[in-house]
């Protein structure tokens, strides 16, 4: 109670209602371990979001601990300005590389999953610019995608609220709808839905003008806008209107990157060749404040050879302490081969046990890609229609929570992103105490 009281007087948040904390304060996480985490009234919780989707290779890993505390000793800080490097970035830059999309052979690294968007912004106006194209600037990006909170951020992502509160988007900033088609695919099947949130992309070019358009931006599944899985003709029709025009094609991998699709990058999943892809959170299983932007060659030769100095980084870009973090953390992932296990078998074994929620009568739709899960809580599974109120979501996190649980709600679905570590038999345990939060949000709501 003592530690509730003196948050609440002076911790501020982020992405917290300020009303709702006065009145019912924080819950304090004191510990973790493998996919669990406690809190301060010793309550064990399965944590089924992997803290925010980046706990990669679970809490409690010795190894990050130790390369951390080594690389502090021998080097805390160095910067990669002005002509400078230090050994750690050296290291992992090279050790990415090799996990990377075929033709990115470079990193610029930042601080965090927003920075990585600033840089991206500033990075694509830099390189047409360099080629005497100053004109190609507009970014077009989409309606509920989630790129980061800092402005450059915010405005690439198609957060209403976040627009409202900020007056964003800055300008050359223009979006298109998502390819979400429990939510807005009315009377078309998935696959037309697809190819017409696709062409959306297309129009929107045309409108603005191919010379002006710099790069599309996108999530290859959108993470914080509800686990948004597109349909399987999206993105090869993306790749479709992309090929017509001269325009980079980022794909942000700050949630699908660092195998949590059962691929490296949710780009190979998708079989996409993204020419810039910022990272964060995975990278270092959030255990140090890291991101990186991946440069493809195409950049990269413009940059290196035409370039001259990119007036852009960041303290932090590349520290090297998070760097020795990242890089043990990669050895972790690699040698446990904990993505060909997501691939070969938690992956498969979740999309079987999440689809068998779908026979919930709260459940409108169980979908799942790699160990990213959604379900959509509705009324009426015909219609689709939600409960009045708005706060099924919010009702059932509730219940998850209460029964040891972290599902994070989007509106009214709910969404999953657990460890890479989880294992078949506790994949079993979050479904089961996913079931038992459905029941108890259905009973309240039916009372
Ligand atoms: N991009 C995506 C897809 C994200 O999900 C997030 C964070 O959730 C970000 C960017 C921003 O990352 P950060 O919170 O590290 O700034």
């Amino acid at each position: 109670q003592n530690l509730q009281a003196d948050s609440r007087d002076h911790v501020l948040p982020p992405f917290t209602d300020y009303q709702a904390l006065n009145a019912k304060g924080a819950r304090v996480i004191t510990k973790g371990d493998g996919i669990y985490i406690w809190d301060s009234e010793g309550h064990k919780i399965l944590d089924g979001m992997a803290g925010l989707w980046c706990v990669n290779v679970g809490y409690g890993r010795q190894e990050l601990v130790d390369a951390a505390a080594k690389q502090m000793q021998e080097l805390p800080f160095y910067n990669l300005f002005f002509q400078t490097t230090h050994v750690p970035a050296i290291e992992l830059a090279k050790e990415i590389a090799s996990i990377a999309p075929e033709g990115m052979h470079k990193v610029f690294f930042t601080g965090s999953g927003s920075e990585s968007n600033d840089t991206v912004l500033r990075m694509v106006r830099h390189f047409w610019a360099c080629q005497g194209k100053p004109e190609k600037k507009w970014i077009i990006s989409r309606l509920n995608g989630y790129h980061g909170s800092t402005v450059a951020g915010a405005s690439l992502g198609g957060m209403k609220p976040m627009h409202e509160q900020g007056d964003l988007p800055i300008p050359y900033i223009d979006h298109i709808p998502q390819p979400y088609w429990f939510g807005e695919g009315g009377n078309m099947t998935p696959d037309e839905f697809g190819v017409w949130a696709a062409e959306q992309l297309d129009k929107k070019i045309q409108e603005i003008g191919a010379d002006n358009v710099a790069a599309f931006i996108a999530e290859p599944i959108q993470g914080a806008g509800g686990v948004i899985i597109p349909p399987a003709t999206y993105w090869p029709t993306i790749k479709k209107v992309l090929a017509k025009y001269d325009i980079l094609l980022v794909v942000d991998e700050v949630i699908c990157g660092f195998g949590r699709t059962g691929e490296w990058f949710g780009s190979q999943y998708f079989d996409l060749k993204p020419d810039l892809m910022p990272v964060a959170k995975g990278m270092t299983s959030g255990y140090l404040p890291m991101g990186a932007v991946l440069v493809g060659d195409r950049v990269a030769k413009v940059l290196t050879e035409q370039g001259g100095e990119f007036y852009h980084g960041f303290t932090y870009s590349g520290h090297p302490v998070a760097a020795a973090v990242a890089l043990e953390n990669l050895r972790i992932l690699k040698n446990e081969h904990i993505v060909t296990q997501v691939k070969e078998k938690t992956a498969p074994y979740l999309q079987k046990k999440w689809a068998e929620l779908a026979d919930h009568p709260l459940v409108g739709e169980a979908r799942t890609t790699g160990l990213l899960g959604a379900l959509e809580l509705v009324k009426d599974k015909q219609s689709r229609e939600r409960f009045p109120g708005g706060n099924t979501g919010m009702r059932c996190r509730e219940h998850c929570f209460n029964n040891g649980l972290v599902m994070r709600a989007v509106g009214d679905t709910m969404i999953i992103s657990p460890p890479l570590v989880i294992t078949c038999e506790q994949i079993d345990e979050l479904v089961a105490l996913a079931r038992k939060a459905l029941d108890a949000t259905w009973a309240e709501l039916k009372a």
